[in-house]
């Protein structure tokens, strides 16, 4: 589902964020990305969802090669892509049902199926129950899990997390972890960046890790 084919990123200051990183994710896998702090990990991903381009070498998603996607396809990519981050960047001046329904106003969805996508969504996260109420009222672990339910209320086939666990104890990480390896049984393609040894070493997981922008260990 996600390759990488020799791939080099070097930012214009010269540095090279990743150096010839060749690895693949299988449809049905769940992988763990690990690595020190600016070993490349937030770079790998930004490359996944084409926030940013190779300098060198091909990244394919489902077969296709990124290098074809022009500016125009990008939009089209991403919805087949749903991304969390630790700081899940919720609007909070909205409601939990209005964050998670975001994407698909965007994306033109009528009323009702937005309705309908939405719940279903707020239902996987365990927060039905929720969906009139104000992000700074829930707690750390409900708001992550609002970031979650509004990356994949467009159902997408791949699903990246950045240090979604960053914020949360432990308790609460291993739930996260939970949603998903549930959203990975369900068909969805799971990259989740954490260095969170501890936590990700527990659960049966491909990790493959980066150091100074090289896989190590990757059994691609
Ligand atoms: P990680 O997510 O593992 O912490 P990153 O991918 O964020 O690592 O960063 C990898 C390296 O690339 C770091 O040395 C970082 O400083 C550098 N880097 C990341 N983004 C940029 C950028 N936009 N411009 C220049 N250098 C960058
Ligand atoms: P419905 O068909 O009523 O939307 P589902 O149980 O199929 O209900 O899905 C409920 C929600 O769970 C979806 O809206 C989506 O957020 C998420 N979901 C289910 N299956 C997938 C999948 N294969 N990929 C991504 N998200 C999914």
């Amino acid at each position: 589902m996600i390759r990488f084919d020799r791939v080099t990123k070097r930012y214009e200051e010269g540095h090279d964020a990743l150096r010839e990183v060749s690895l693949d994710i299988a449809r049905d896998e769940l992988v763990f990305l690990t690595g020190h702090s600016g070993a490349g990990k937030s770079t790998l991903l930004r490359l996944v969802m084409l926030m940013d381009r190779p300098s060198r070498g091909k990244v394919l998603v489902d077969g296709r090669d990124l290098a074809s996607v022009g500016s125009r396809g990008i939009p089209r990519h991403r919805r087949n892509i749903g991304v969390v981050f630790q700081n899940h960047q919720l609007l909070f001046d909205r409601n939990v049902f209005d964050n998670v329904a975001l994407p698909l106003v965007i994306a033109g969805y009528d009323h009702r199926e937005i309705g309908r996508r939405v719940r279903a969504a707020l239902d996987k996260v365990g927060l039905l129950q929720r969906e009139r109420a104000l992000p700074v009222t829930l707690s750390g672990g409900e708001q992550q899990r609002v970031g979650i339910a509004r990356s994949v209320v467009g159902r997408p086939r791949i699903l990246l997390a950045d240090e979604p666990t960053g914020n949360l104890d432990p308790a609460l990480s291993a739930e996260i972890m939970q949603l998903f390896e549930d959203f990975n049984q369900v068909g969805v393609t799971v990259l989740i960046a954490s260095h969170d040894l501890a936590l990700i070493s527990r659960l049966q997981h491909r990790i493959i890790t980066l150091r100074d922008g090289r896989l190590l260990g990757a059994a691609a």
